[in-house]
Parts: structure tokens; sequence; C-alpha cells
């Protein structure tokens, strides 16, 4: 348990389905690990098919009264739910910081950040327009509504526990949509926090159903069930396209946002200190686990020295440790796997000629806990130029020439977010649309938000969520043809 929860009933360890909080029929529970202390810190049903299908059906029954609701009616729900999150801020931060690890001022920004899309989307509800168009011929007239696509289900990580739930549920809800969400194994609180404030809320029973346990069999009837019209996934390119593939045979429709591999890079006439002020956050975030964290820093010959001095500096004053405690900047990695992966990545860069400038190694907290590291002489032949880290890892590569860091930049697979500093006008245009990227930074590494469409190409996903378009995915378009 949470010792410090000023609302105990936040920290549920049961599922929520059709309203009601249950356990699995097996009887079967997981252990939750608190990843920086390694301690137990609770356990939650582990839920199969059976209870999948249970889930879908709750969503199926509620979805006729839901839809039926004016979007006002909607909206007010979705306003109280948004609120209830923040007058609970501090709680549910404590909860996030004990199931995932990140330092607690970080997961109160996380609150609020995922509150927010619920805020949004409760007033973009009422924004869901349709259209008249001129008819083809005298006597015909045609209008377009959009309508809610229905059943929805939602498969979320653990890097952002509650965000990546109200993104996706928030314009669901706000479309008139229900929803079954399936919560990483590692983070299943957050989720059900959630769930205990949507009830609080007054959102009726079905609306809003969170089921942790087994991914694979709770992703199979997600995935192939008939009565779900919509899947959205938040992880990783595998897991993703296997999504889609069991998509396929029901044409569900999808969202994915899936990895990154971000090139943040700093030109000559760059604002020195911005661009080390713009890298700390994109790359030592949530200890560089966000798919949006910059994964390779490309720095200009002319100031890559003093780059690398000043990023190392400002690396020196993190302040690694259990995220409950005051002053920590950096908290541990989610599990031994993510430790493995960093270090494999730094072990391969320094087997091929790579430099550490600071770091390098697990840190004397042992456990999850990784040392912020940066490494000089990287090259295009390193795993850390193809793959995505998501571990406090910044490896800085050195060029000379725009347009070969423009297709260094590209040469990627993925395309979710890339970073750039650059005070010429001219140079920032080319170089902002030649990036093959959905979201570009331009002398800034912080660029999510409720208000704009957050998103990727190729292996990084399909669809927008967040701002006017987040709402579109949850919407069927509907042509009216009428004779007069
Ligand atoms: P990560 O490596 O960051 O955990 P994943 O893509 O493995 O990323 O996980 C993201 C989400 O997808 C989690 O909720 C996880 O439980 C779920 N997941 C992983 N594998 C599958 C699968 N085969 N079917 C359904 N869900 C899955």
């Amino acid at each position: 348990s949470i010792q410090e929860l000023s609302d105990p009933s936040l920290f549920r360890q049961q599922a929520y389905i059709n309203g009601a909080w249950c356990d699995a029929l097996s009887g079967e529970t997981s252990l939750i690990l608190n990843p920086a202390t390694q301690l137990p810190l609770a356990r939650v049903p582990h839920m199969g098919a059976k209870e999948t299908q249970s889930a879908i059906d709750a969503a199926a029954g509620a979805l006729p009264a839901w839809r039926a609701l004016t979007a006002k009616e909607r909206s007010s729900k979705l306003r109280r739910w948004f609120e209830l999150i923040i007058e609970n801020t501090d709680d549910l931060a404590l909860i996030m910081t004990h199931e995932q690890g990140k330092p607690l001022s970080e997961a109160k920004g996380e609150v609020a950040y995922g509150a927010a899309f619920i805020e949004w989307f409760a007033e973009e509800a009422k924004r869901v327009y349709g259209d008249t168009i001129p008819g083809h011929q005298a006597d015909k007239r045609i209008t377009v509504i959009r309508q809610g696509v229905g059943v929805t289900a939602a498969i979320t990580p653990w890097n952002f526990p509650l965000a990546m739930i109200t993104r996706k549920a928030a314009p669901a809800l706000a479309a008139g949509c229900t929803m079954v969400v399936k919560p990483a194994q590692q983070t299943p609180f957050c989720a059900l926090a959630l769930a205990e404030l949507a009830h609080r809320a007054g959102i009726p029973k079905g609306v809003f159903n969170v089921v942790p346990g087994d991914a694979i069999a709770i992703g199979n009837v997600l995935c192939e069930s008939p009565i779900v019209r919509k899947l959205s996934f938040t992880g990783s390119t595998p897991v993703g396209i296997t999504l889609m593939q069991q998509c396929a045979p029901t044409l569900k429709k999808l969202s994915l946002e899936l990895g990154g591999n971000a090139p943040f890079i700093v030109f000559d006439d760059a604002d020195l200190d911005a661009a080390v002020e713009g890298a700390m956050i994109a790359k030592y975030r949530n200890a560089g686990q966000t798919c949006v964290c910059a994964n390779r820093i490309y720095v200009q010959a002319g100031i890559y020295d003093a780059f690398a001095t000043k990023l190392v500096a400002a690396v020196n004053k993190l302040n690694l440790g259990n995220g409950l405690k005051d002053g920590v900047t950096t908290g541990p990695l989610i599990n031994a796997a993510a430790v493995a992966k960093v270090t494999e990545h730094i072990n391969d860069a320094l087997d091929k000629g790579a430099k550490v400038l600071v770091g390098g190694k697990r840190h004397g907290l042992g456990g999850n806990f990784f040392e912020p590291t940066v490494l000089s002489q990287v090259n295009a032949s390193m795993r850390v130029a193809k793959e995505e880290t998501f571990g406090p890892l910044a490896p800085l590569f050195k060029f000379d020439d725009v347009d070969d860091v423009i297709a260094q930049a590209n040469d990627t697979e993925f395309g979710l977010a890339a970073y750039f500093y650059c005070r010429d006008i001219s140079l920032v245009y080319k170089v902002a649309e030649a990036l093959e990227y959905g979201m570009v930074g331009v002398n800034t590494g912080l660029i999510s938000t409720e208000v704009a469409p957050f998103g990727g190409i190729k292996s990084s996903g399909l669809g927008r969520e967040g701002s006017k378009y987040g709402i579109e995915e949850y919407l069927e378009m509907k042509y009216i043809c009428m004779s007069v």
C-alpha cells in the first residue's frame, strides 16, 4: 500500500468492468513492483479472455444511452472527470511515482498533461460539425454527419501511465464511443485510479472499463472482436504490427503511436545554452523513456566541443534517486530489461570507437538505476544510430554539411519527433520541411500538448492524438442523400 495517500480509496487493486470492481475468474493476481525499490507494491487481478469479453459486452451495452446523450451532457461529465483528476493531483502523482518511478514533480506534470486531454475533448465534443454539399441533381440535398465509431479499445504503455489513457479515452467518450482499456502490466494503478474518478464523475457504467492482466489473451479478444470497431495502441512497433494484423479480419479502424528514433540537430549558429537546455529535456525526461526522446544528437563541427562540454556539465547536475525524494530529477528505469538495453547500446558504441564523456554504467544505487550518459565520437555504424535506446543515453554525432545531416536524420524507418536548434530563418524552413517526421521542434525540446496533433509517419504509426484532429479518429462520416 501507499502510506502517503490522502485518499487511499484511489489506490484500487481490482479491475473495473461495467461500473463494478472485480477479480479474475481464476482468482489469479499479478504482483506489481516499485521500480525504484524493486519491492512489492500491490497485486492486481490477472484478467484473461473471458473477462475481456465481459468488458466488451458492457461497453456495447452502455453505447446506446451514452451516444444518445447530447454532446453538452457528455461534455459536462468529462469536465467533472477532468476536475476530479486535478483535485486529486497529489495522490495520482504518488501512485504514478510508486508504480512507474518518475520523480514526483514529473508525475504531477503528467497528471496536468493527462487531465488536459479530458478538458480539451470535453470542449471539442460540442464541435463535431458536419457539412452540407450542393446537390448534384436539382432534386438532391446532401448532408454529411459524423457519428462515433461505437465500442473502442485502448492498449497503453507504462511510460505515461495516465496520459496515454486520457489521450485515447477523452476523444472516444467525447465522440459518443465507449471504451475498454488494457493498461500496461507494469502500471495498472493509475488506470484504475482514473476509473475510480470516472465513476465519481458520473460516467455511466460500461462506458469506461479497465482490464489489467494477460496482454496476449486480452489483446487477442480486443482485436478479434467484431463488436470493437476501433483500437488505439501506444507501444512498440513490433507489437503495433502484430495488433494491426490481428485487426485485419474485422477491418478495425486503428490509431498506432509506435516507436521513434528522434534526431536532435544543433547547427553552428544555435543559441548554445538554449540547445543544451532543450537537449536535457528532450533526452533525460522520464530517464529517457519517452517515444519522443532525442535518440541521436547531431552537432555541427564548429560547436561540437562547446556543446559537449556544456551538456556534460548539465548532466552532472542531475540527481538520481527514488522519485519520492525532494530534489530528485531522475528516477530508475522501468525494469532490468531496460537497463540491459542501455548497457548493450553503450557497449556496442564503445566497441566501435565511441568515448564516454560522463556516465556509462549502472548507478551505485543499484537496481534499475542507470547513470545519465553522454557518448562522443559516435557514428552511423553503431546500434544507437538505428535503434531506439529508451534510456538516459545521449550519443553525440559530429556533422559539417546541412544536406548531409538531413539525410542522416531521415535515414531511419521511424518518423515520430525531430528537433533542431538554429537561428538562420531560411535554414529553419528548409530543415523543418525536409525532416520526414510527424512532429518537429524548432528551438525547443518539448513539443507535447493537448492542443496539437501528436503522431508519427513511417514505422512510427498511424493517426494523430490531441487537437481538433484527435477526435476524428473516433468518428465515422455518413453522407445522407435526399431527394426532395
Ligand atoms: P514496451 O516494450 O514499452 O512495454 P510494448 O509494445 O511491449 O512496449 O507494450 C505496450 C502495451 O502493449 C502494453 O500494454 C503491453 O502489455 C501490450 N502488449 C504487448 N504485447 C502485446 C500483444 N502481443 N498483444 C496485445 N498487447 C500487447
